[in-house]
């Protein structure tokens, strides 16, 4: 008897790819029905997986051992498996989601493909606890309704996500029980999550949103990304701070884990010393016209500031065709210039600051959000943990892990639902062969 913690996306697909081999198999979820971060994913859209499968996409202290894992279910074979249980897809440039555009439209036919193969599905059982037996079994405890109910089961998969999503069953308690079991867990943080930043002015631009290029600094190493970003009252959102976010996300990490003495983990890497000490701030900058050189930007200044016709008029209103209104009064404001000042009244020096701010304005990040706006969880398990073939556990026989539990964070795009998939295929189809 095959026991699976979690209805979620690796869970399910684990399920059925082991019933499908004849293996009986039951399913422990403490929601009340299946997948329901799945059915938020992509804005309730599902974004399943990318064309591009890049080794850079999918970010883990161990690149090669995901590359072997992923080669194991190719795009191709994930959209195969999905129109087999009945689930048309569509590619967007290369982002590919169901045909009907509906998440829930892929927890349906997961779960209805549980169901055809008998699969049995606990809801409502939060599972309490976990131990291995001298045999090799696994005992779980779980709370169902009132009564606290204990299982044994021969293998057992642990595919019960991390604790990223808000109010979708998302829970820590994978990495707990790992923990428990003695199954090596390094530091992990919410990924794909907006940052925090020391903005003193943040309130009077919040809720604009920008095409710009954003480059975030942490320990020594740059990562840059180009799209949509939106100012928050907090700091800063959108996809691109999102892609990058993970980097800083894993520097204060590994600074807090420094500060207590504790190991950093797979974050040491990053860290700035194996003291802890830090190695500067962590940064982000902003370039707002990422379509234009900072010369260009200087020569549009000028041309706008120094024009007779607008000699008289206030600059603020003037600059408005470079950005959003509040984001001129924001960079006037750091340039020391009055709401109300003329464009005659602005010197060549003032001119050549407020260019060099429309180019670029560095800010200092102070955090990140929780992991209730977080898509998904950086670190956890190494994936030198675990068989790259199976997925089952080194140190404890008979127990696999998958999807967010394990080391790797994909970037946005299907990656991380393709992860969630491949490593639920590969521990289901193992546990199929009696692996
Ligand atoms: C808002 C949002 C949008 C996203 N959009 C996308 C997207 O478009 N594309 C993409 O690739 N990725 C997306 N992701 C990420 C993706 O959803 C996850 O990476 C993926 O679901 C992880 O799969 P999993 O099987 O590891 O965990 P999950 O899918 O989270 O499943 C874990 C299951 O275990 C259950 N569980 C937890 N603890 C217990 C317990 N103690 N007892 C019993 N059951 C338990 C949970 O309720 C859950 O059902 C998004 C995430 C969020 C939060």
């Amino acid at each position: 008897m095959i026991g699976i913690i979690g209805c979620g996306a690796s869970g399910m697909m684990a399920a059925i790819c082991a019933a499908r081999a004849g293996r009986q198999v039951t399913v422990l979820e403490h929601n009340d029905r299946p997948g329901r971060k799945l059915a938020v994913t992509g804005n309730g859209h599902c974004n399943l997986t990318n064309d591009n499968q890049t080794q850079e996409a999918y970010r883990t202290a161990d690149p090669e051992i995901a590359s072997r894992i992923l080669a194991t279910f190719s795009k191709e074979e994930l959209l195969a498996f999905f129109r087999q249980i009945g689930v048309l897809t569509r590619d967007k440039n290369g982002y590919w989601y169901p045909y009907s555009g509906n998440a829930q439209t892929v927890v349906a036919a997961l779960s209805a493909e549980m169901k055809r193969l008998g699969v049995r599905v606990l809801y409502g059982a939060d599972t309490q606890s976990v131990i291995r037996l001298a045999d090799g079994r696994y005992v779980v405890r779980a709370q169902v309704g009132s009564e606290m109910r204990e299982m044994t089961f021969d293998r057992l998969v642990l595919a019960c996500g991390g604790p990223a999503g808000d109010k979708l069953g998302q829970s820590d308690f994978g990495f707990r029980a790992l923990r428990r079991l003695s199954v090596a867990v390094s530091n992990y943080a919410p990924a794909l999550v907006p940052l925090q930043l020391d903005n003193p002015h943040s309130k009077m631009i919040a809720g604009v949103r920008m095409e710009a290029e954003v480059t975030l600094r942490a320990d020594g190493a740059e990562h840059s990304e180009r799209g949509e970003i939106v100012w928050t009252e907090y700091g800063v959102s959108g996809i691109p701070v999102m892609q990058v976010s993970r980097f800083a996300s894993m520097a204060f990490k590994a600074r807090e884990a420094a500060s207590r003495g504790m190991d950093s983990g797979a974050y040491g890497r990053y860290a700035a010393d194996a003291s802890g000490r830090e190695s500067g701030p962590v940064t982000i900058t902003i370039r707002m016209m990422p379509d234009h050189t900072a010369e260009q930007i200087r020569e549009i200044t000028e041309e706008m500031l120094t024009s007779a016709r607008f000699a008289s008029e206030a600059a603020a209103s003037v600059l408005g065709g470079m950005a959003d209104a509040k984001i001129v009064r924001w960079i006037l404001l750091l340039a020391g210039v009055p709401e109300d000042a003329a464009c005659r009244e602005i010197s060549p020096d003032t001119r050549a600051m407020i260019a060099d701010l429309f180019t670029r304005i560095e800010l200092p990040v102070t955090g990140v959000r929780t992991y209730a706006q977080a898509q998904t969880t950086c670190g956890g398990v190494p994936l030198t943990e675990i068989n790259p073939e199976t997925m089952e556990s080194y140190r404890c026989r008979g127990l696999y892990i998958t999807g967010e539990l394990l080391d790797v964070d994909g970037t946005c795009g299907g990656y991380n639902l393709h992860w969630a998939f491949a490593t639920g295929a590969a521990a289901g189809r193992a546990l199929g062969e009696n692996r």
